[in-house]
């Protein structure tokens, strides 16, 4: 794919109803979850770091029960669900779409807490999911946004941005150039990602459970004194990454009107 990112938000959000099929572990840190529903065959899938919220069932929940709701005031209608029958929901990105299948496959993260235990409603959820499970989403569009006279770009990510850098290179126009800091956990959570050959991808390799996520990626990008002032930078995960990566990018002169930074979670 090689189109440009000429939408950002989809024209009429909308709510769609879909069941698992798969749940699998891509990398160590991973797991990759497969979706499908009738409904997706209209997904408008723009490609890039094409994202949405998800709904999904509770450990203590015996049912999923996600009423209909307007895409416009999503948030005050899903308040309104009464608590022990709300839905759990969290952000997450199209890691790739089969149009024909109707699926929808999504990369979680998987982290753990101090014990070793697994973490995070979302992830705990993508792990023990089985076929057949029912879910729900609302289309979000993409964030990524450069500027089409942008000489560069420059894009940092934790591993909780990797889906949306997998799908932001695969995206790109063949002749775009730049370079990208990934993050991950550990060694075998890098994998083969297809991008333009004029952008390089380099893996920063966190290997310390007690590091923070984004740290190192925080280090490396600091590393960099340069950046090309008609550039466009995109900054995603941990919330410090984005921050501190935004903070740095500037003071190297890329002006704030071309760089995009996401909290995609908080420590
Ligand atoms: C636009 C967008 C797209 C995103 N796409 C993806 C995606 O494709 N894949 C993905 O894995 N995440 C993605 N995220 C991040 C994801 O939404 C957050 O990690 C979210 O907190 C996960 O929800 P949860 O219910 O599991 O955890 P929460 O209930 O929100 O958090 C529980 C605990 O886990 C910690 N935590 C949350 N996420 C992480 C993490 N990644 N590493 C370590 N600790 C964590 C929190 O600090 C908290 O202590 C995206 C976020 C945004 C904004």
């Amino acid at each position: 794919m090689s189109k440009r990112a000429t939408r950002t938000a989809p024209a009429d959000p909308q709510l769609f109803r879909a069941h698992v099929v798969s749940s699998a572990p891509v990398t160590p840190s991973m797991q990759r979850v497969t979706i499908t529903g009738d409904g997706l065959a209209d997904f408008d899938w723009m490609g890039y770091d094409h994202w949405f919220r998800l709904f999904m069932r509770r450990p203590h929940q015996d049912e999923f029960a996600m009423p209909e709701i307007a895409a416009a005031t999503w948030w005050k209608e899903y308040l309104e669900i009464p608590e022990d029958t709300r839905p759990h929901c969290s952000n997450y990105t199209v890691a790739d779409y089969r149009h024909e299948q109707r699926e929808i496959d999504i990369d979680f993260v998987i982290h753990r807490g101090p014990g070793g235990e697994l973490e995070g409603a979302a992830a705990i959820w993508a792990c023990g999911a089985r076929p057949g499970d029912q879910l729900a989403l609302l289309d979000q569009g993409i964030l990524f946004d450069r500027p089409d006279d942008a000489t560069e770009v420059v894009i940092v990510a934790d591993e909780s941005g990797l889906p949306a850098v997998a799908g932001i290179l695969k995206s790109l126009p063949s002749d775009t150039v730049g370079h990208v800091i990934q993050e991950v956990p550990t060694a075998h959570d890098t994998r083969e990602l297809s991008k333009p050959v004029g952008v390089t991808l380099s893996w920063v390799i966190r290997d310390d459970a007690h590091a923070v996520a984004g740290s190192k990626a925080l280090d490396a990008m600091r590393r960099r004194d340069t950046v090309d002032p008609r550039g466009y930078g995109f900054v995603v995960g941990e919330s410090a990454l984005a921050t501190g990566g935004r903070r740095h990018l500037h003071s190297l002169g890329l002006p704030k009107s071309r760089i995009t930074f996401s909290g995609f979670w908080k420590r």
